[in-house]
């Protein structure tokens, strides 16, 4: 006999099985006891009668408990059939039972949709927390969406190449994650905030179509719907104009939806692609709700925003940002690239250029961003310099990719669409933590393996870092 899965049993009337699952539920009526055995694939109802020799072990049995059954599947009688359970039909008459695991009392209830109960405690226990239903179907449809796109991408010709977590800070707009380095004391590696400059060199490497389901990594100050690590669908294209990454990324939306999410529907194809100026005009935001009806869980609005500035002013610091990244081909109002004309207003007006940036919108979040690169050393120099980097940093900080445009670096440009803000769209769920495994709280915690945490003297003595925090820098 070979282990079969709880949905199964409906086929295999008359026959005997043998399953494993955890007891969800006991229902003890004295001389009969009927349980309720869960494994991934759902519920089945299996009893157990006075006469059999297991009767007494099944009376000890602990909600939970991890079990092993042999027993037939039969009928249930007519009225005893429940409708609301795919093995409604059938019950498994045990035979054999034996307790492989015994579960204390669990800390909260693990069938309902678990919004009732204190987040921080779903959290400190979210191994249990994902033995709910409806988490189990947000794994799974995680997995669904991400196998969906890499077949999707690998039939466009795209490979997938894995790129370091250990490298150096890249400018993406946020600070580094720093780790020590223990062999070169007082150096730092950076976690990626992106694999952003990865993806360029692999264009400089001839690959023309990478992707990458990337793991990236921001300190930003907490909120609510943001992660201190998420994941995007990274994507790098050579020889391409902005459209061609659009309609790449329309059309595998589309086909995702009508796939995967075939009660939804998309209000607008092909995608809008509307301008970052036209948009506040018309809507007041770059990111707007495009939905007809936003009341309906099944619309979808996807929306392009194009052509937004190059460059915003960070009135904090008195400085430049880039509105998307650095690296990114600014252009003129006239949509030109004239390279003379682009170093000239960058000396003198960068507020005036605009940039090949686009954004993907959906249902008023910005689910991806991307663009053309600059693969001009010149413009790129000179955009560092706006940035306010000054030379030695530059050669410092950039060298590697200035060196690497040298040998010849095809056109490039590509996008992230983030992979959590759009599952927790199509799943409907209130926020990205739904659709993330192990997500930390919207502090930044992890309370079920308490991180972050502090380490041990010999760890810092071995890094030779020291720690100096004053008593009113102790946060929790
Ligand atoms: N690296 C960019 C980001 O994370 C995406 C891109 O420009 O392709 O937003």
């Amino acid at each position: 006999m070979k282990k079969i899965f709880n949905l199964e049993t409906k086929n295999l009337v008359g026959q005997k099985v043998e399953l494993y699952g955890f007891i969800a539920e006991i229902r003890d009526h004295g001389k009969l006891i009927f349980f309720d055995l869960k494994d991934r694939s759902g519920i089945l109802q299996c009893m157990i009668s006075q006469e059999n020799k297991f009767f007494p072990l099944a009376k000890e049995i602990k909600p939970y408990s991890v079990v092993k059954i042999i027993g037939q599947v039969q009928p249930r009688p007519a009225h005893l059939v429940n409708p609301k359970i795919e093995t409604g039909k059938i019950e498994v008459s045990i035979e054999e039972l034996s307790i492989l695991s015994s579960a204390k009392t669990l800390p909260f209830e693990v069938e309902t949709d678990g919004y009732e109960i204190d987040e921080a405690l779903r959290m400190k226990y979210r191994y249990l927390d994902l033995r709910r239903p409806r988490l189990f179907k947000n794994l799974r449809r995680r997995h669904e969406f991400l196998l969906f796109i890499r077949n999707f991408l690998d039939a466009k010709g795209f490979i997938e190449i894995e790129t370091p977590i250990l490298t150096k800070s890249t400018p993406e707009g946020a600070r580094d994650y720093l780790v020590p380095s223990r062999i070169y004391p007082g150096k730092f590696y950076a976690l990626p905030q992106s694999p952003q400059q990865y993806k360029q060199l692999l264009m400089v490497a001839g690959v023309e179509r990478y992707f990458q389901i990337a793991r990236c990594f921001r300190d930003e100050d907490p909120r609510g719907d943001r992660q201190p690590e998420f994941t995007q669908i990274d994507l790098e294209m050579s020889y391409v104009e902005r459209d061609d990454v659009l309609n790449l990324v329309e059309e595998m939306f589309i086909e995702l939806v009508r796939e995967l999410y075939p009660e939804k529907k998309i209000t607008y194809v092909p995608f809008p692609r509307i301008s970052y100026e036209e948009a506040l005009n018309l809507y007041g935001s770059d990111k707007p709700d495009l939905r007809k009806n936003p009341n309906d869980p099944n619309e979808l609005a996807f929306v392009f925003i194009v052509d937004f500035p190059m460059f915003e002013w960070n009135e904090k610091e008195n400085k430049w940002d880039p509105m998307h990244h650095p690296f990114t081909q600014p252009k003129l109002a006239d949509g030109s690239r004239d390279k003379n004309e682009i170093l000239n207003v960058l000396s003198k007006s960068p507020e005036i250029l605009l940039s090949e940036q686009y954004d993907l919108v959906l249902n008023g979040y910005e689910v991806g961003g991307g663009s053309l690169r600059t693969t001009d050393s010149d413009i790129l120099i000179k955009i560092f310099e706006v940035l306010g980097y000054n030379r030695e940093e530059i050669e410092e900080k950039f060298f590697h990719l200035l060196e690497a445009f040298s040998y010849g670096v095809p056109p490039h440009g590509g996008i992230a669409p983030g992979v959590d803000r759009i599952l927790m769209i199509l799943e409907n769920e209130p926020n990205i933590r739904e659709v993330i495994a192990f997500p930390k709280t919207g502090e930044g915690r992890d309370y079920m393996m308490g991180a972050p945490s502090k380490v041990s003297s010999n760890q810092l003595k071995e890094l030779k870092l020291k720690v100096e925090i004053k008593e009113n820098e102790i946060n929790g």
